[in-house]
């Protein structure tokens, strides 16, 4: 039986978010509709989930004796990371200390660094998943693309949103990826990821939800990248029987190893009724932010149900949906946004401006949601929406 205390109070139930951005935005305002206190910590200030948390710090996350002097200050009840940059060793001696991790602190490990997760997918668990070879130096990069064959995709092991990224489909590319890659890198200098490229027809994330013993699928979703960045995304994306029941086959294997309570994004291709394994991040994902108006309950909703134990009978599909990112490029703080009015005019569209403090080049500052009859209709309105945006600086 889950039961809830008062917020800032003795009884409080407590999460404490490790990452702010817009995804712990969203996960902090379910939590709080549900009366739980909820603290927000990241390494910059008045990140977007701070601004709507009780109470927030600013530390290296990376840093373990930062990241537990604020545990054992806060004592959570839950503790939620929303990014993969995070001290993951520590939290699993907090976990031994029977400290919860969401979902649990070996998955925020795994998925920390793409080494982890892509073995155990492709060596442990053997799911299908793109060629690879991991190289430490140009030496061994080049053996790589050798061994695979061109085109590759290289990435730092540990990076995310494309950062790093870059496709090789002739050789002469190959040096400045190589280049890119060792930039790009969370870690700085250090460890690639070449993979054979994958002819995909498209890509989906199939949201997977652990709770109560049981697991959950919502429908998938499709969505666009550019440059490994999530762009557009739109739900239910149509799949064929037999590649639908590929692709839960494999997350429900994947996030079973990965264990515990919580909504998970599991990244698959697919081409025909082929599906790959991908990525997995243990928490809601980006593309998923289409459910803040495609479902009754969000993923942010189901995150959070999962996480206190509490029960999700049914997840109602309202229809076909799009999300489409707000961008800003440029250098600066105190952005203003016209055009809202304009944005927000044709029926069914919604938007959420996350209230990022600055931007320094491109970051995604907002996204556009839209419901139609068709997944064209809702992404075309998505886009409309996005392009009516203006950011000034
Ligand atoms: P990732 O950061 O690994 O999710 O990659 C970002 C995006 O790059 C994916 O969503 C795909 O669109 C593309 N991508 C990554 N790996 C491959 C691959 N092996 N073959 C084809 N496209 C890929």
């Amino acid at each position: 039986m889950t039961s809830i205390g008062t917020p800032l109070s003795d009884t409080a139930t407590r999460m404490l978010l490790l990452g702010s951005g817009e995804l712990g935005k969203e996960v902090a305002i379910e939590a709080q509709r549900l009366g739980v206190e909820v603290v927000a910590v990241d390494r910059y200030s008045n990140g977007p989930a701070m601004q709507v948390a009780h109470r927030a710090y600013v530390i290296d996350m990376l840093d373990p004796k930062a990241l537990r002097s604020i545990i054992e200050k806060e004592e959570p009840n839950f503790i939620v990371p929303e990014i993969e940059a995070i001290a993951t060793a520590e939290l699993l001696g907090l976990e031994s200390e029977s400290y919860r991790v969401i979902p649990t602190a070996k998955a925020t490990q795994l998925t920390m660094n793409r080494e982890g997760i892509r073995r155990l997918a492709a060596e442990e668990l053997g799911v299908k998943t793109s060629p690879f070879r991991f190289a430490d130096s140009e030496q061994e990069y080049r053996a790589a693309i050798e061994a695979l064959g061109l085109p590759v995709v290289v990435k730092p092991v540990m990076s995310s949103s494309g950062k790093g990224q870059s496709t090789v489909r002739d050789a002469a590319e190959a040096d400045a990826a190589w280049r890119y890659a060792q930039k790009g890198g969370r870690a700085g200098e250090g460890r690639v990821i070449v993979e054979g490229f994958v002819h995909f027809d498209y890509e989906i994330t199939l949201l997977t939800v652990r709770h109560g013993g049981e697991t959950t699928f919502c429908e998938p979703i499709g969505h666009s990248q550019v440059d490994g960045d999530y762009r557009e995304s739109w739900q239910p994306h149509p799949m064929s029987e037999t590649a639908i029941d590929k692709a839960r086959r494999i997350a429900g294997i994947v996030t079973g190893q990965l264990g515990g309570a919580g909504l998970f994004g599991v990244e698959l291709f697919v081409k025909g009724d082929d599906v790959w394994f991908s990525e997995v991040s243990p928490r809601p994902h980006d593309t998923g932010l289409v459910t803040l108006i495609s479902q009754d309950l969000s993923e942010f909703a189901l995150h959070v149900r999962a996480i206190l134990d509490l029960p999700i009978p049914r997840i109602e599909q309202l229809g076909p949906s799009a999300s489409c990112a707000v961008i800003a490029e440029g250098d600066g703080d105190a952005m203003q946004f016209t055009g809202v009015d304009a944005a927000l005019e044709a029926p069914g569209t919604d938007l959420r401006l996350f209230g990022k403090p600055e931007v320094r080049g491109r970051r995604r500052v907002g996204v556009t949601l839209a419901r139609d009859e068709t997944i064209d209709a809702a992404r075309e309105k998505a886009r409309a929406a996005a392009a009516a945006i203006r950011v000034r600086f």
